[in-house]
C-alpha cells in the first residue's frame, strides 16, 4: 500500500512540478498547459512500456526481457519469474517423458500410446515391428486405420479390454501376437503387444499330443474290449478262443509299445545332455547287435548286408543310442517289402566342421517317402501311411525318439528318401576322445551278408 502511495506521490509531484513551472512561465494558463503536457509525456511513456511488455509476450523468452521501469518493471519481474517456473516445470515434464520412453523402449513388449481419439502419440520399436508401424510417419494417425485386422478393429471398438486379443501379426502371418488395451489418464489408451508365437505353438503341440495319445490308445482298447465282450457273451470253440486271444495279445502289445515309447520320450525330454559325463559306448558292438536283430526280425525275407568298422566309441548313454540305432533298422525292415535290400554300415567319418564321428548308415530299397514328408518324419505321431505303420506295430514315435537321442549326444540325423526307390537314414555320433577309448580297440572292418 505504502508502495502505491509512493508511486502516486511521485506522479503528483511530476504533474505538480509541471504545473508550477507553467505557472511561473505563463501564469494560470501555463499551469494548465504544463500539467497537460506532463500528463501526455507520462501517458506516452506508459504506452511505450506497455508496448514493450506486449512485444515480449509475443516472443515470451527469458532472454527477451524488456527494459522498463516503474509499474512495468514490477510486471516484467513477475512475468519473468512465472516464465522461469514454467520453464522448470516444462523441463521436469520433458525429463519424465524421456525416462518413460526410454523405459518403454527397453521393454520386451510393444507399447503404443493413443490419445482419446485413438490416434498414435508414440510407440516403441517392438510395437513398430509387431504392428507394422512407422513412428516417423504414423504419429497422429488412427491406429485402427493402420492395423488392418477385423478382429483388432472389433476389439478396439468393443471397449471390453479385460482379456487380451490373440491375433496374427499384420506384417507376418507366421507371428502370433497377444494384444491388450488399457485406458489411462484422460481417456488415453495404451496398447501392449506381446509375441506369443512360441507359446501358441507349444499349446497347439500339447493339444495335438493329447488328442493323438488318446486316439492311439482308444483304438486298441476298443478292439480289446470288443473281444472280451465276445468271450463273455458267446460260446467259443477252442480254435476261436486261441485266435481271439492272439488278436487281444497283439492289441495289448501295441498299447504297451506305445506307453513304453511315451515314457522313453518323456525321459529324454526331461533330462539334460547325455554326451558329457556319460559312459563309454561301444558303437561298433551296438551296430553289430542291431544288425543281428535285423536278421532275426526279417526272418530271411530281406537281403541284409552289414559292414561294421570295429573300435568306434562314443560318450553317452548306451540304452539311448541302442534304441536310436534299433529304431532306424527296424523301420528299414518294416517299410521294405520282401526280397528288398537293406544295408547296415558303421564307419568313421567327419562331420561338416571336421569333427571325428561315427556314421551309422541304414539304407533300404523300400517304399520310400516323398520330399514333402521328410522334414516332418521326426514329429511325434507323424506317419506317411497311418494304417501301414500300425499294421507293422509302429507307434509313430520311433523317429521322434531317434531325433532326441541324437540331439542329446550332439549328433546329427540325416534322412534321404524317394518314393518306391528307398531311404537312407544316417546317424552321425561324435567319437569319444582317443584317450577315453580302450587301447585294444584297433579299427577293422567286418562284413557280413
Ligand atoms: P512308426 O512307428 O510309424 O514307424 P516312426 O517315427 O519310426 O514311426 O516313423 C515315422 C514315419 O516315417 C513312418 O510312419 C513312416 O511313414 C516313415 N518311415 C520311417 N522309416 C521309414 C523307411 N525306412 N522307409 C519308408 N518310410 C519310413
Amino acid at each position: 500500500m505504502a508502495f502505491i502511495l509512493f508511486r502516486l506521490f511521485v506522479l503528483a509531484l511530476v504533474l505538480g512540478s509541471a504545473a508550477i513551472a507553467g505557472q511561473m512561465i505563463a501564469g494560470p494558463k501555463g499551469a494548465v498547459a504544463g500539467s497537460i503536457l506532463a500528463s501526455l509525456i507520462v501517458y506516452a511513456w506508459q504506452v511505450r512500456s506497455g508496448r514493450k511488455i506486449i512485444d515480449w509476450l509475443d516472443d515470451f523468452k527469458v532472454e527477451n526481457v524488456p527494459e522498463v521501469s516503474g509499474w512495468w518493471d514490477d510486471l516484467a519481474a513477475k512475468l519473468f519469474r512465472y516464465l522461469r517456473l514454467h520453464q522448470r516445470q516444462q523441463q521436469a515434464l520433458t525429463n519424465a517423458l524421456v525416462s518413460f520412453r526410454t523405459a518403454a523402449q527397453a521393454l520386451p513388449d510393444g507399447v503404443v500410446t493413443l490419445d482419446s481419439e485413438g490416434h498414435i502419440s508414440w510407440c516403441n520399436d517392438t510395437a513398430q515391428d509387431h504392428l507394422g508401424l512407422r513412428l516417423g510417419s504414423d504419429i497422429g494417425q488412427p491406429l485402427i486405420n493402420l492395423v488392418r485386422n477385423p478382429n483388432f478393429s472389433q476389439y478396439i471398438r468393443s471397449r471390453s479390454w479385460e482379456q487380451p486379443l490373440v491375433m496374427t501379426a499384420p506384417r507376418s502371418r507366421s507371428k502370433v501376437l497377444s494384444v491388450q488395451l488399457v485406458s489411462y489418464g484422460d481417456q488415453q489408451m495404451l496398447v501392449l503387444s506381446r509375441d506369443v508365437t512360441q507359446v501358441e505353438k507349444l499349446e497347439r503341440m500339447r493339444r495335438d499330443f493329447i488328442a493323438n495319445v488318446s486316439h492311439e490308445l482308444k483304438t486298441p482298447l476298443t478292439v480289446l474290449s470288443g473281444f472280451l465282450e465276445t468271450f463273455r457273451d458267446l460260446p467259443l470253440s477252442k480254435e476261436q478262443q486261441a485266435e481271439y486271444l492272439n488278436l487281444m495279445y497283439t492289441q495289448a502289445n501295441r498299447m504297451q509299445n506305445l506307453v513304453e515309447d511315451l515314457l522313453a520320450l518323456s525321459a529324454l525330454e526331461s533330462s539334460p545332455s547325455a554326451g558329457e559325463g556319460g559312459e563309454l559306448v561301444d558303437l561298433s558292438g551296438m551296430a553289430q547287435k542291431t544288425a543281428d536283430e535285423a536278421q532275426q526280425l526279417s526272418g530271411g525275407k530281406h537281403d541284409i548286408h552289414v559292414q561294421v568298422e570295429t573300435g568306434l566309441f562314443a560318450m553317452g548313454n548306451t540304452a539311448e543310442i541302442f534304441s536310436a540305432f534299433s529304431n532306424i533298422v527296424t523301420n528299414a525292415i518294416r517299410y521294405t517289402p520282401e526280397r528288398g535290400k537293406i544295408s547296415i554300415a558303421l564307419r568313421k567319418t567327419e562331420n561338416e566342421i571336421g569333427k571325428s564321428c561315427a556314421a551309422f548308415v541304414v539304407q533300404d530299397t523300400g517304399i520310400g517317402v516323398s520330399a514333402e514328408h521328410i522334414p516332418r518324419l521326426t514329429e511325434r505321431f507323424y506317419r506317411v501311411d497311418r494304417s501301414r505303420s500300425r499294421e507293422s506295430g509302429g507307434t509313430g514315435l520311433g523317429l521322434a525318439i531317434v531325433k532326441h537321442v541324437v540331439q542329446r549326444h550332439d549328433g546329427e540325423l540325416d534322412i534321404q528318401s524317394r518314393p518306391n526307390a528307398g531311404s537312407t537314414f544316417t546317424i552321425l555320433m561324435p567319437l569319444a576322445k582317443p584317450e577315453a577309448t580302450p587301447k585294444s580297440a584297433a579299427a577293422q572292418i567286418t562284413t557280413a551278408a
